[in-house]
């Protein structure tokens, strides 16, 4: 099913945009992280780069030196074989070596030793015939060693100056070809020393001038002379230095002080020595490392930030999917409600527009939902209620109340009118609580109007004739009193009593009594023509008339009517005398209540004396209040 995936995918979008936030925080951490070790690794390479060609220079230049020895020790070698060691001749090399002192920047001294190690000539100063040297490594050497070339030795502790030197020897021949002695140049270490200080290679980075065999013959830093002399040959890269090529880097970990270092060595081509430029990683990467720290904590500062905003985004998404889901079943809750109810209900809007309608309106309006969404509410309000609801609605629309119930008539569609009665409730917009609308319930009430219509008829009219009873009269009585009195206008009452019936019972039997009674009120009922008269049974055998608006003479002339009425109906009554039919006798009284009467009990007590009067003057007739009826023994009312 489509749409429920669609709900779980929708379900577990937070999940998703939690795992992307989540993703790209680590991406993006990764990512700064992999660039930072990027740079640094080329940092390594710059710093490898440097440190090759610093290795370079310093082997061309200590090549140079060598070279520089060299050239001299050659030309040593050929003036003393050419010269021999004679003492003429060993003076004349003395004053030629004297003479060389100039030139001391690189080689220090020059030295001749004959064959038993005692000094024959130099470019030093002083008494150095005591001196012999042929206890040297390099004396020993030369001597046991046909070898013609240049050795380079350890350096020594020179035996003139006692500073470090290191030398570069090379034996010379008897002309029978024996050993005659050794030439030897010697070249200050502090002379490389001093030179190599001038690199800036930081302060933990040296520069090594090495033999091949890995003795140390100068470095650059070397303040207690700890290194000068020092074999190096059991060092790792030493050790492996029979695979290696003639340059290259190399990394290690200083077994002095446990740092890591980069380095990068180069043998000289052309003479048994190796420079060795070394810087420490941290020199190499302190400045990386600085700018490292900052901008990885830049990113992951931003990441966390990043991070802790979808966190919390992701936390309200969540809420609102919650929130939202909760709607949805509340909404649906309320509308099972509304659609299951037998009542209309319906949303209308300030525009007095239908904004929804239930599905029950249908059966009460005869109307379909649909028809009336959009339609105004009150359009199907009989004209009649029209102006009472328009007063509610306008009322509620004001903020006067927050509820109301009105009854009124509404069309049915394409029938009569039904009895509605609606509950009418402000409803109020969420975000503003202003008021937006109005909810309202409706409900037919046009079975229950029906019935409370009869009540209200069963309350006021009479059980046995269906005219009004006594008590409606007393209420209209009281009314029509009032109404005259403000309008200035006369108000007439009839009282009518049927003669002699409690004869007529005793003949004819009380059911025929109802009859007539029953038949009398026909006669009453038929002649109130005006909608305010209203013919009411007073009591017993006794009727009213109450007729509005009606003066003395129109009160006669509908009291005779009655009485002609009844006579015309010719109902028997054996015992009435002398007519033999049933009749009427009629007390009638006009007042104007707007000219000072007292109440409306004094136009009924008018009333009755005149009913009185027109049973003492001989029954069957008519006796208005105030006349003087012409019949003998007549009274005055
Ligand atoms: P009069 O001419 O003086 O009025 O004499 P009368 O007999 O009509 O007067 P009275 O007031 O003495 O009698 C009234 C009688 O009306 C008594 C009663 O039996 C009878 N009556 C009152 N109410 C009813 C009724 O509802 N049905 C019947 N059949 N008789 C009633
Ligand atoms: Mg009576
Ligand atoms: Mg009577």
């Amino acid at each position: 099913m489509p749409s429920s995936r669609r709900a779980v995918e929708k379900a577990r979008f937070p999940l998703w945009a939690a795992g992307f936030v989540a993703l790209a925080c680590v991406a993006i951490l990764a990512l700064s992280a992999w660039r930072e070790w990027e740079s640094r690794g080329v940092e390594l390479r710059n710093a490898e780069v440097d440190m090759a060609n610093l290795a370079q220079s310093l082997s061309q230049h200590a090549e140079d030196t060598f070279e520089l020895a060299d050239t001299i020790l050659a030309g040593m070698v050929d003036r003393m074989e050419v010269g021999g060691t004679s003492p003429v001749a060993v003076a004349k090399i003395q004053s030629f070596l004297q003479s060389r002192k100039y030139n001391r920047q690189r080689i220090r001294g020059i030295f001749v030793y004959d064959e038993t190690g005692r000094w024959l000539a130099t470019t030093e100063d002083g008494d150095f015939s005591s001196f012999n040297n042929s206890d040297r490594d390099y004396f020993q050497r030369h001597r046991a060693s046909y070898d013609r070339g240049t050795s380079i030795g350890r350096p020594v502790k020179s035996r003139s100056g006692g500073q470090w030197i290191i030398t570069a020897s090379r034996r010379f021949n008897h002309p029978d070809g024996s050993f005659a002695g050794v030439v030897l140049t010697s070249i200050d270490v502090a002379y490389f020393m001093q030179f190599y200080r001038r690199f800036d290679i930081g302060p933990n980075g040296a520069v090594s001038l090495l033999t091949a065999d890995g003795i140390m013959l100068a470095r650059s830093r070397d303040d207690a002379g700890a290194y000068v002399g020092r074999d190096m040959s059991g060092s790792p890269l030493f050790l492996t230095m029979g695979q290696r090529s003639d340059a290259g880097a190399y990394y290690f970990k200083s077994p002095l002080d446990g740092q890591e270092r980069l380095s990068f060595y180069q043998k000289s081509s052309r003479y048994p020595v190796i420079v060795l430029a070394t810087k420490a990683q941290s020199d190499v990467l302190a400045p990386w490392r600085r700018q490292a720290v900052t901008r990885f904590g830049i990113v992951t500062g931003l990441t966390l930030s990043m991070a802790l905003i979808g966190f919390f985004l992701v936390r309200y998404l969540a809420k609102g999917q919650r929130m939202a889901a909760a709607l949805v079943a509340k909404e649906g809750d309320f509308r099972l409600i509304a659609e299951q109810c037998s009542d209309v209900v319906m949303r209308i809007g300030l525009d007095e527009r239908i904004l929804y309608a239930s599905p029950s309106c249908a059966r009460i309006l005869g109307w379909e939902p649909a028809r009336l969404l959009g339609t105004s509410a009150l359009a199907g309000v009989n004209p009649e209620d029209r102006p009472r609801m328009e007063q509610v609605v306008a009322a509620l629309k004001a903020g006067e109340a927050e509820e109301a119930r009105i009854i009124y008539r509404a069309n049915r569609r394409q029938q009569q009118d039904i009895w509605v009665e609606t509950a009418l409730r402000v409803t109020r917009s969420s975000a503003t609580h202003e008021i937006d609308g109005v909810v309202a319930i409706s409900r037919d009430m046009t079975e229950q109007k029906d019935l409370q219509d009869k009540l209200a008829a069963l309350a006021t009219s009479d059980g046995l004739t269906g005219i009004a009873n006594r008590r409606h009269f007393d209420e209209r009585l009281v009314e029509e009193w009032a109404r005259a009195k403000r309008d200035g206008s006369p108000l007439s009452l009839l009282l009518v009593d049927v003669d002699h019936f409690k004869k007529f019972n005793d003949q004819y039997g009380h059911q025929a009594g109802d009859a007539c009674l029953r038949a009398l009120a026909r006669i009453l009922a038929a002649q109130v023509r005006r909608p305010a008269d209203l013919a009411a049974r007073y009591g017993g055998e006794e009727f009213a008339l109450l007729l509005p608006n009606t003066d003395a003479e129109g009160c006669e002339l509908v009291g005779e009517n009655v009485r002609v009425a009844l006579r015309d109906l010719g109902m028997l009554h054996a015992l009435n005398l002398p007519s033999k039919i049933v009749t009427v006798s009629l007390g009638g009284a006009t007042n104007m209540p707007s000219q000072g009467a007292p109440d409306c009990g004094s136009l009924v007590a008018a009333a009755d004396r005149a009913l009185y009067a027109a049973k003492d003057s001989g029954r069957d007739r008519l006796v208005m209040s105030g006349q003087v009826v012409a019949w003998p023994g007549a009274k005055s009312a």
